[in-house]
């Protein structure tokens, strides 16, 4: 199932034996239900990625999933990252009715390693996939890092900016998602005079502020890099406060906007906003388990990747090249999804992970069995 793409040698990766890693990287990724794992190991261009295919979901041989670089302190770290953020992809586009498979590609390097060398031998590692896989811009990758991995392949996108690109089509589907809570939970129809917390203010989070500053939403913000703290706290009017304070304020929306598994047994207890609504990946640091302390606190908590499928749904279409009208369609759906995906939780008594996840089944099933039934000649014919 796993393959190693390109290793410029066979030694050892962060003291483990290359065949050591590809084992166990093929039994992890097994025991998740992926359908492949890759690995790139380029010692001349410091390039250390993964590229994990979790399902073909609704679409047909084509995968979708940015691409993050993080200093991961070992390669277990990364591969756990890459395999669940991937599956979450999967879930993500049969929730906005995306025809593509979920993936995800992670590098793992600390944000000043990047170089022009290292971004092109990543973007050969795409193309040696001829396809299979498309990614785009995540976490320490920007429009102009995707633009040079472009050199190399084909197969990217998000650098097209139609509608102003990933990032703010990923805000407004986290805006749209917090007017669905705000409805549900406190019966409103609009966000002016709420609060939210925004953890985290680098593309999204910034992005979020402005749009919600327009609604005339109160921010609260804290950011490991205080100057972007301090920038929303200029153009937008956010109290900034310290990285812990962020999770006990009284406020209507807390909104992660950062990393993973921030939403965990230390953090829940902590937390006192009624509602949960952020574009971070991951957000839940053990899925089951977090997700039923959060409905035993009564906090409603809106599936990440359901809120923040806006970019997802920016970049396919600017692949398949439909209009603006048509990509504006599809974000503004994601308020009827998390409505639905509400309502599910209420009358199946679980909680909203559960219903999203039951959602996003479903609908892969449903186009697994239609796939089966194109392909079978009977059936065609009947
Ligand atoms: P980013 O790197 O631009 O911003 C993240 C910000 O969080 C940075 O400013 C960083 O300093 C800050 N941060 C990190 N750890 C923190 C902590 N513990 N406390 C406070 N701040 C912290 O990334 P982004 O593109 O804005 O993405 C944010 C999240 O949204 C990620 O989880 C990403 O996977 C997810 N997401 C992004 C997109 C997209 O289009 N960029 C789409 C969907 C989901």
């Amino acid at each position: 199932m796993s393959n190693i793409k390109s290793a410029s040698d066979k030694n050892l990766l962060f003291g483990v034996a290359y065949d050591d890693f590809i084992d166990r990287m093929n039994q992890a990724a097994k025991e998740m239900g992926h359908e492949d794992v890759f690995f790139c190991h380029d010692k001349e261009a410091n390039l250390i990625a993964m590229i994990a295919i979790h399902d073909k979901g609704l679409g047909a041989g084509q995968s979708m999933g940015a691409t993050r670089l993080w200093p991961y302190t070992n390669q277990e770290h990364a591969l756990k990252d890459v395999l669940r953020l991937s599956r979450g992809m999967t879930y993500k586009a049969a929730c906005a009715n995306i025809p593509v498979g979920g993936a995800k590609a992670v590098i793992i390097a600390k944000p000043e390693q990047k170089s022009e060398r290292m971004l092109r031998a990543y973007g050969r590692f795409v193309e040696s996939l001829e396809g299979r896989f498309i990614t785009g811009q995540d976490v320490n990758i920007s429009t102009e890092d995707v633009r040079v991995i472009r050199q190399e392949t084909k197969h990217v996108v998000g650098v097209s900016e139609k509608c102003g690109g990933p990032v703010p089509m990923t805000a407004m589907g986290v805006v749209l998602g917090i007017k669905a809570a705000v409805k549900f939970r406190l019966h409103k129809e609009n966000l002016n005079g709420l609060s939210v917390a925004i953890q985290g203010v680098g593309n999204i989070g910034k992005n979020l502020c402005q749009q919600l500053h327009e609604h005339g939403v109160k921010l609260f913000v804290t950011d490991t890099i205080k100057e972007r703290a301090e920038e929303v706290k200029d153009l937008y009017g956010a109290i900034v406060v310290n990285s812990d304070e962020i999770y006990s304020l009284n406020v209507n929306v807390f909104a992660p906007c950062a990393l993973g598994g921030i939403l965990n047994s230390s953090t829940i207890p902590l937390i006192k906003a009624p509602i949960i609504a952020g574009a971070a990946n991951n957000q839940l640091e053990d899925e089951q388990i977090h997700s039923k302390l959060l409905e035993s606190k009564g906090i409603l908590y809106c599936p990440d990747y359901v809120i923040n499928a806006g970019g997802l749904i920016n970049v396919y279409n600017e692949m398949i090249d439909t209009d603006e009208e048509h990509i504006l369609k599809q974000v503004n759906n994601i308020y009827n999804t998390l409505l639905d995906i509400f309502k599910i939780s209420e009358e199946e008594e679980i909680n909203t992970h559960e219903a999203a996840k039951l959602l996003a089944e479903e609908r892969i099933m449903k186009a697994k069995n239609f796939n089966k039934a194109l392909h079978m000649p009977s059936l065609l014919l009947s």
